[in-house]
């Protein structure tokens, strides 16, 4: 459903990707790992072409997204994303966040959006806080309610850049939790995320970058306990 094929990106003289090679099937989970400053966000917004590839291919769903002719709204509505930051509209509800784009972008009623954005944010666990302002949520809230915008477009895959990390701990594990019922439910995710635990849970395939390449790819199993890279060994020595 995405095939990265050579990707490469440069920001001025600086490559940050070097020729990066992903294939994600439909359906499938894979989280990406790897040091900070390996690429990991870069890669993902080139997915959706919040940066521009410099070199190499992105198909999504058959279609190549560098071309020019690209609908580039269009490839956003079929591409969800979820960042660190929530990024919600302060002086509206959840229900209203959730809403938007859904009337803005795909030019649904204002009754059908609200019902998408009911139904989105009773499946995040926030049927009851659908009228909050985002200053009355906690941050795991504010994070499942920017899954409920991504999700009410109906992507085909979602992506996610350390969606929790800006989170005290406790409220991890509700965002992990709705994460890892999207991907029980047979959504096609793509995973930046520390959290070696959800990594080994949910993913079919983790896949470690570092310097701009993917250095090493495989089952949680193959990566966690038998790495072959050196960079991913001590990388993972790290953090265990
Ligand atoms: P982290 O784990 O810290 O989030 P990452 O793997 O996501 O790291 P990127 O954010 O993709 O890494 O950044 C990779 C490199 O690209 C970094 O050295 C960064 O400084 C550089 N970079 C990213 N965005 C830009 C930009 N807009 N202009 C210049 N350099 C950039
Ligand atoms: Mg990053």
């Amino acid at each position: 459903i995405v095939s990265i094929q050579s990707l490469q990106k440069s920001f001025g003289d600086t490559e940050v990707l070097r020729d990066v090679n992903i294939d994600v099937h439909r359906g499938e989970v894979v989280v990406v790992l790897g040091p900070s400053g390996s690429g990991k966000s870069t890669m993902l917004r080139c997915i959706n072409l919040l940066e521009v590839p410099t070199g190499g291919h992105i198909y999504f769903e058959g279609k190549d997204i560098t071309d020019k002719k690209t609908d580039i709204n269009k490839l956003r509505t079929g591409i969800g994303m979820v960042f660190q930051s929530f990024n919600l509209f302060p002086h509206l509800s959840a229900k209203e966040n959730v809403m938007l784009a859904q009337c803005k972008v795909l030019k649904r009623s204002k009754e059908e959006a609200e019902a998408i954005a009911l139904e989105e944010l009773r499946k995040v666990g926030l049927g009851d806080r659908a009228d909050y302002m985002p200053s009355e949520l906690s941050g795991g809230q504010q994070q499942r309610v920017a899954i409920a915008r991504a999700l009410a477009m109906r992507p085909h895959v979602m992506l996610f850049d350390e969606a929790t990390s800006a989170l005290d701990p406790e409220l991890v594990r509700d965002v992990l939790g709705v994460m890892k019922d999207l991907a029980r439910e047979g959504m096609t995710m793509i995973v930046v995320t520390h959290e070696m635990g959800f990594a080994r849970d949910v993913a079919d395939r983790v896949i470690f970058m570092d310097g701009g390449v993917v250095v090493e790819e495989g089952t949680p199993e193959a990566v966690f306990d038998h790495p072959q890279n050196e960079r991913t060994k001590d990388f993972l020595g790290h953090i265990a």
